[in-house]
Parts: C-alpha cells; structure tokens; sequence
C-alpha cells in the first residue's frame, strides 16, 4: 500500500483511502472526521456549477455500483476508524472525531439507480458498528432528483438514519440557476422539490457566494433568495437552515479564472439578511 499522509481539511482528495467508493474527510464545518461515499466514480453529473471541485467532471449519472464492494469498502474504513489506529496516525488532535457519512462524491448521488440500496446498506453497517443514530447521515444533492420514486423512498430511509439532507439552493432565479449551476431547471420545479426532501427528512438549504467576474450576486439575486427564504418560512416548510459557504476550495471548471472568494464581511452581512429573513445560517468561509 502506498503511503499516505495524514489528513487536512483542505486533503480530502477522494484517491486517498485507495478505495472506489468510499473516502476519509476531515470535515472543517464539523470538526471531525467525515466518511464520504463516492457513488459517482465516473466523474458524472446532471450539474456543471461553475465553482464544481470535480475535475474532468462530465454530465452524466452514476455508473452502476458494486454493492458488494461498496459494504466492504465501509466496513474496511470504519473497522480502521473506530477499532483501528486511523484516528491516532491521520487525523491531527482535536478533531478525532466521527462526526458522520457523508454520500457526496464526484457527482449527483441520487443519479444513482441503486441509492435506496444504498442507503439501507449503511443502516446495516452503521448498526454493525453501533453508530446508528450515534453519528449523522448527510446526503448533499443538487436536488434535482428528489421527485424520483427511488430517491424519496432513499431519503424516507435515511430519516430513520438521523439523516440530514443538503440540498443545493445557489441561487433563486433561473437566469442564476443557468449562469451558477448550467441547468434550466426552473425556480418553482426546484422548490417544490426542496419541500418534498423537506418533508421526507431533516434538509439544509447549501448555498455557495462567490464573485463572478469581480462582482458578488447581484441585488436581483439577493432579493430573490430572500424571497425563496421568507417563502420557506410563510409556507411552514421545515427547512432546518442555510448553510453558506464561501469559495474555500478552487473549482476545477473552465470558468475558474472567472471566480473569487468573497470577503467574510460579505458574507456575514448575507447571512444576517437571511436570519432577518426567518431562517438560521451557519456560515463556513
Ligand atoms: S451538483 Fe455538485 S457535483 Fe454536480 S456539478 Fe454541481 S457541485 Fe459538482
């Protein structure tokens, strides 16, 4: 086995536990160590949002997945993390934690045709390993999939998993929407299936600011999320909160050149904006 060095928050390359499926993080939001579960080894998905991390990301759906492999692969991570010395040799002190999986990966997860397979797969591991209900399982999503009978039968699972949703809300109008994450999916479309994963299972709103071509999102942009926010709230829809992340990583698209982090006074202004507009923020820069 090659060698591998210990793990940083800004080291969570999905190459570095060796494995197809499943990766090691130590997640700078949570202050732990995070398993990540890759189902799109491909690179593929139905976004191409401009800040993307994934290199030679393509548009396209999970491949199929090895089942099989998948369970031993968690098994073989966790069985390092909670009963070998992964903790002690890769993870710096003061964040040697399990804080949760994490199905994130290359692409969109839920493009996966197996993924309430999946999701009852790692209720069994995590019972296995008597983490079920101990840590969280987070699912981040652009969404656009939710309506799909397999995805709302996955995330009606994954409530039973102390699950938690995070589902991608960049921007409230489609011009955003198009610009942001190159998708024509409509505003509305995405609200209605923001409120479905909502009733299906805890969900956070996942918002990403930058400047494009120098300039932060525009008034228009501001008030429109605003409005999708005060809208969350009038309709008792019951988001748990925006989480709004700032540009921390450099993206690996061909508009990189184009984007810039934000200050973290913009940033925090925005996310008064958003409390003042009824729901809680955390802000990760
Ligand atoms: S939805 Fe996620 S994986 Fe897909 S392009 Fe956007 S950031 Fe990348």
């Amino acid at each position: 086995m090659a060698q591998i060095s210990p793990l940083t928050p800004s080291n969570h390359d999905r190459d570095n536990a060796e494995m197809t499926y499943v990766y090691p993080v130590v997640s700078r939001r949570a202050a732990g160590v995070s398993v990540g579960v890759n189902l799109n080894p491909n690179s593929a998905c139905n976004w191409a949002c401009v800040y993307c991390q994934v290199p030679n990301l393509t548009r396209g759906a999970a491949p199929d997945i090895d089942l099989v492999q998948l369970e031993n692969e968690l098994r073989a991570m966790l069985t390092r993390i909670v009963h070998d010395d992964f903790m002690q040799t890769r993870v710096p002190a003061g964040v040697r934690r399990l804080n949760d999986i994490a199905l994130s990966g290359n692409g969109e997860p839920t493009s996966a045709r197996v993924f309430p397979q999946v999701i009852e797969l790692i209720g069994r591991v995590l019972a296995d390993f008597d983490l079920a209900g101990r840590i969280k399982l987070v699912l981040i999503t652009n969404g656009s999939l939710i309506d799909r009978p397999r995805v709302r039968a996955g995330l009606g699972k994954m409530a039973g998993l102390n699950g938690e949703v995070w589902f991608k809300f960049d921007s409230a109008t489609a011009s955003g929407m198009r610009t942001i994450n190159q998708t024509r999916i409509t505003p509305d479309r995405q609200f209605e299936r923001l409120r479905l994963a909502a009733s299906l299972c805890p969900t956070w709103l996942q918002t990403c600011v930058f400047a494009l071509d120098g300039t932060p999102p525009s008034e228009i942009e501001q008030t429109a999320y605003l409005a999708a926010v005060a809208r969350i709230r009038q309709q008792r829809i019951p988001v748990q909160g925006v989480l709004l992340y700032g540009l921390a990583r450099p993206s690996m698209q061909p508009q990189a050149r184009r984007l810039a982090p934000l200050p973290a006074e913009w940033l925090n202004d925005f996310a008064e904006k958003i409390r003042a507009a009824g729901l809680p923020v955390k802000v990760t820069l």
